[in-house]
């Protein structure tokens, strides 16, 4: 059998109610894998250890019923900018270093109820702002497959861990690509759900239009199984949709002989890498293979869709982000001589770079005189993104396409230029703009070892079919199953 801290979730299950290994050992393994590793990785910011072993305990000593519960016994990891109770939630933040919250996030309650212990905390870019996880306050995120590059961002932290064997899943957030992209990166499952499957209550809000939960997981089953338990109707969050999530791990097995698949050709940018190119061709052959039609379509309004989102994110984060003064949360500056300059400087010194460039951006484009220039405009730009993806569904049950133009860049390679950073989110931006679901799956290697993923997205509350077709692929190849190994 393979060593406990390989297992997906589902299979961690099978073994604990089989009692092949006790939950203690489970947990065990996870925790001692990141003693050893983590201190290189830096993907956790908060690790639970004695809380997890006494809840395995718990377990193992049937004070706890294992049985019933889908998640019972299952250590996952959580994103730190979902709220914890009792413990700290920094978002990736100086401003929230010390931040306990005193409830739960909706999500992390469900994960609660459904059973699952709590390893830890996942480090982040700051706020969720990023896309390398080099904007964290707590140092950045190395990539298991190579340690000179970076996991992707900003659920860097989740995607590492999960690729490391050093968790059997976790939660991110998906505002622009901030699950996806990261999967992509590091060789694991990541799905962003259709916007409002997933309640925001108690997720620290970056833009909140766009914000959503999900999975990071070791295979499709397994994101299946988190969604499932994660989504549904939330009354504390009123963008949450009331539509019944159906079972999400009832179609995964069907095959997809007759479905129809639409390759966008504005997703193959200038400047895509031949080894990402070569990775999709091989992919495309094997959903042929497995009898789908394969249909060009057109996406005609992808080229905007960096400048929509530029505006749109950093406008909703630069009022969400006026909370953090000083007073209720977090950092404060002492000794400040007026309330104003407290304000000015506790924010001064809370917040990194990247989170001043998008309050300023964000304040600049909500300001009188420039609403109509660019909010305005931006989301009008949106809308057409939206129908551009609705139009394209009439020809199509769902769209496949690379989820980055390139697989992980060296860390430090786009710092000094903001906009290079901006630029890579382009294949994941217009999903989110949309609202609708996409998933990220392994699809194959570059020479240099560094894994691909393939991005298929569903239209709204299509989750079932975007599982669906991404686990039939996952059965049909074998990119998945492949690890990192570290020296
Ligand atoms: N990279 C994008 C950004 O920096 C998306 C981040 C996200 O999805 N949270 O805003």
């Amino acid at each position: 059998m393979a060593g406990l801290h390989e297992l997906t979730i589902h299979e961690t299950r099978g073994a604990l109610l089989r009692k092949e290994a006790s939950v203690t050992e489970v947990v065990t393994a996870y925790l001692e894998r990141i003693e050893e590793l983590d201190k290189s990785l830096n993907s956790y910011l908060t690790v639970l250890a004695d809380q997890a072993l006494e809840q395995a305990r718990a377990y193992d000593s049937g004070t706890l019923p294992l049985q019933d519960k889908p998640l019972g016994g299952v250590p996952l990891a959580l994103k730190d900018v979902l709220c914890t109770q009792g413990v700290r939630t920094t978002c990736g933040s100086r401003i929230l270093e010390n931040f306990i919250p005193p409830f739960d996030a909706t999500a992390v309650a469900r994960l609660k109820e459904n059973g699952a212990i709590l390893l830890g905390k996942t480090n982040m870019d700051e706020f969720a702002m990023g896309s390398s996880n080099e904007n964290s306050a707590y140092g950045p995120v190395r990539n298991p497959w190579d340690m000179e590059r970076v996991p992707g961002g900003s659920s860097g932290g989740s995607a590492a861990a999960v690729a490391a064997d050093l968790c059997a899943g976790a939660l991110g957030t998906d505002t622009g690509g901030s699950i996806r992209q990261p999967a992509s990166f590091c060789g694991v499952v990541g799905m962003k759900p259709t916007y409002g499957r997933v309640s925001r209550y108690g997720l620290v809000a970056f833009a909140s239009s766009l914000d959503q939960i999900g999975p990071i997981t070791k295979d499709v089953r397994d994101a299946a199984l988190l969604l499932q338990v994660v989504a549904g109707h939330d009354p504390r969050d009123s963008t949450c949709l009331e539509q019944p999530v159906g079972d999400l791990q009832a179609r995964l097995d069907e095959p997809i002989r007759g479905m129809t698949l639409g390759i966008p050709k504005e997703y193959f940018v200038e400047g895509m890498d031949p080894e990402v190119a070569r990775a999709m061709e091989e992919a495309f052959a094997v959903f042929r293979d497995l009898g789908a039609r394969l249909v060009e379509i057109s996406l005609p309004h992808t080229d905007y869709g960096v400048a929509a989102y530029y505006i749109i994110a950093p406008a909703e984060a630069s009022s969400n982000l006026a909370r953090y003064d000083g007073v209720k949360y977090g950092f404060r500056k002492q000794e400040a001589r007026d309330l104003l300059t407290m304000y000015r400087e506790s924010r001064n010194l809370g917040f990194g770079a990247e989170v001043k460039r998008r309050i300023m951006l964000g304040t600049y484009s909500l300001s009188a005189g420039y609403y109509d220039a660019y909010y305005r405009k931006a989301s009008q730009v949106r809308t057409l993104i939206k129908q551009d993806f609705i139009q394209a569904f009439d020809n199509c049950d769902a769209i496949i396409a690379p989820v980055v133009p390139t697989p992980a860049f060296k860390i430090g390679e786009k710092t000094q230029d903001p906009l290079q950073m901006y630029l890579s989110d382009v294949l994941t931006l217009p999903a989110s703009l949309a609202g609708i679901p996409g998933i990220s799956v392994p699809c194959g290697h570059t020479s240099g070892g560094l894994p691909v993923g393939l991005q298929v997205l569903g239209p709204h509350f299509g989750e079932a079919v975007v599982l669906q077709l991404a686990h039939n692929f996952e059965k049909n190849t074998d990119h998945g199953n492949k690890k990192p190994s570290f020296p």
